[in-house]
């Protein structure tokens, strides 16, 4: 892969005509070794987040060796890159044809569910002539609120308080390890959001009288956004280490979490070109189809920087944006904060991609991920709650970065 310093040294060697990845294996590593280093457990990578094989095999290298996965295409993924890794099929209602390949191919022994339904596909396909496994760790998704998140996970997944302690029950019995798991939400921009989870998993707990052996706080963990600044995860840990030691569970218990987001929305930003500009609205060559996903469909907001030789001196200004697309759903609302002197030609680079981004992308229309270089680049984040960019995303912030940028 191309190495260069930075959107600046990219856009100047490149001058792309279709979207260029920017990828920053630096901070993919330091994430991962603030989770291996701080969090007071073991930390599950969520691979939906981002599945680019690179960014598995770094977060290896930076000491992630736990994965969660939701399909047997991840599963089969991770297995393929990382012999030695260990695998949790997260998804609470799987086929009963991947949770067999995932036991008997490729090793996985920790599953989790959220319903007696499951809980029998589980043990039916782990079964081996007619004997069920012994080696199950199975873990019982609970359903906890997502109020304190940027995007809820608390509809589609999870046993009710009132319902948890008959499945818990149910589970012990065929688990060789039990466990309880929950998702906060992404996003989760107060550590109260794990206090709160923690406390409903210590009634669950309760009620079951059940020895429980896992608990896993899910993803939820979050990164640097403009208009979303999260303490720091020193903060979470330290909450959820509180939370967990207060829990009635055996006294060799283990704490888990699933990050996704926070391991790697540093990892890449995106170089676009404007096409076009039509009054505050720039055109540009991504879009909801591509790697702006949430920009389009939940109004999710990117740092942003303009890309020029010279920077520009001109005053911010709220733009919004249309990709490449033929339809009007292919709109980013913003605002996306950039000098006002922008024009067709114009590079900017939209930060904290890495999470849900380059996941997401689609061919959609001809705009699809086969036009999408990844280049490596050297620079910081455009903005990190790993390494805690002292600056602020925002204009004047913004204007300091470009200057900083272009090496004035
Ligand atoms: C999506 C997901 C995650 C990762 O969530 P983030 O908010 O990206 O940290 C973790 N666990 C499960 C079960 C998920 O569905």
């Amino acid at each position: 892969m191309a190495k260069h310093h930075n959107a600046l040294r990219v856009a100047r060697a490149l001058r792309p005509a279709a979207p260029v990845t920017l990828v920053r294996p630096h901070a993919a590593i330091a994430a991962a070794a603030l989770f291996a280093s701080e969090f007071p457990g073991k930390s599950f990578y969520a691979v939906k987040a981002n599945p680019t094989p690179e960014l598995i095999r770094l977060l290896w290298e930076g000491g992630i060796r736990h994965f969660d996965v939701a399909s047997l295409t991840e599963a089969r993924l991770v297995r393929d890159l990382l012999p030695e890794a260990t695998l949790a099929f997260m998804h609470p209602v799987k086929a009963p044809e991947a949770i067999a390949e995932a036991y008997h191919a490729l090793g996985v022994r920790i599953f989790s569910l959220d319903s007696h339904e499951e809980l029998a596909k589980i043990v039916a396909a782990t079964a081996t002539d007619g004997v069920n496994a012994a080696d199950l760790t199975l873990c019982v998704r609970l359903r906890v609120s997502s109020a304190h998140s940027k995007l809820s996970l608390a509809s589609k997944f999870g046993v009710s308080l009132t319902d948890a302690p008959a499945l818990l029950m149910a589970t012990r019995q065929v688990a060789d390890a039990l466990g309880i798991c929950f998702h906060v939400g992404s996003q989760a921009m107060t550590p109260q959001a794990y206090a709160d989870a923690l406390a409903l998993t210590r009634a669950a707990i309760v009620a079951a009288s059940v020895t429980v052996d896992v608990i896993d706080v899910g993803g939820g963990f979050p990164s640097r956004y403009p208009g979303m600044e999260p303490p720091a995860l020193a903060a979470y840990f330290a909450v959820i280490h509180r939370g967990f030691e207060a829990l009635p569970v055996s006294y060799s218990a283990e704490l888990w979490c699933e990050p996704g987001r926070a391991l790697c929305a540093d990892y890449s930003s995106l170089l676009v070109r404007v096409e076009k500009r039509r009054d505050d609205t720039l055109f540009i060559n991504d879009g909801a189809y591509g790697q702006l996903f949430d920009a389009a469909h939940v109004a999710w907001r990117y740092p942003v920087a303009l890309v020029r030789e010279v920077a520009s001196h001109a005053k911010p200004l709220d733009y919004d944006f249309y990709g490449p697309t033929c339809d009007d759903m292919d709109h980013m609302k913003g605002p996306f904060v950039l000098p006002a002197d922008v024009q067709a030609g114009d590079y900017l680079e939209i930060g904290q991609l890495g999470a849900y981004g380059s996941a997401m992308r689609t061919g959609f229309n001809g705009f699809g991920d086969c036009l999408c270089q990844s280049v490596e680049v050297g620079d910081a984040p455009m903005s990190s709650l790993i390494t805690g960019t002292p600056e602020p995303v925002e204009l004047p912030g913004n204007v300091r970065h470009l200057f900083a940028k272009s090496g004035k």
